[in-house]
């Protein structure tokens, strides 16, 4: 995914425009893998595969994101069970 393309990302939760952190990138300098933050609500969505993750909370799996946020040296908050954040 081009960097050009973070612009047109919003939570879907409150449509504020998510923070963004690259952790690697294909060597066209597309965005491989990278980690969306909301500034308002605090979940976070991954980039993987190029891909950002951007799934409402009821569609997503807390066992599935588990290994790609250890591989970065992340861990998911352990508070309410259907809410994706990042431990602070
Ligand atoms: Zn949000």
């Amino acid at each position: 995914m081009k960097d050009s393309f973070l612009d047109k990302l919003c939570c879907p939760v409150d449509k504020q425009e998510p923070k963004s952190e690259v952790f690697k990138r294909h060597e066209n300098g597309d965005i491989l893998e990278g980690l969306l933050t909301c500034p308002s609500c605090r979940r976070y969505y991954p980039i993987v595969y190029g891909v950002p993750i951007m799934t409402p909370d009821e569609y997503r799996e807390k066992a599935l994101e588990e290994p790609i946020l250890k591989k970065w040296g992340l861990a998911l908050e352990n508070s309410e069970e259907k809410v994706f954040l990042l431990e602070q």
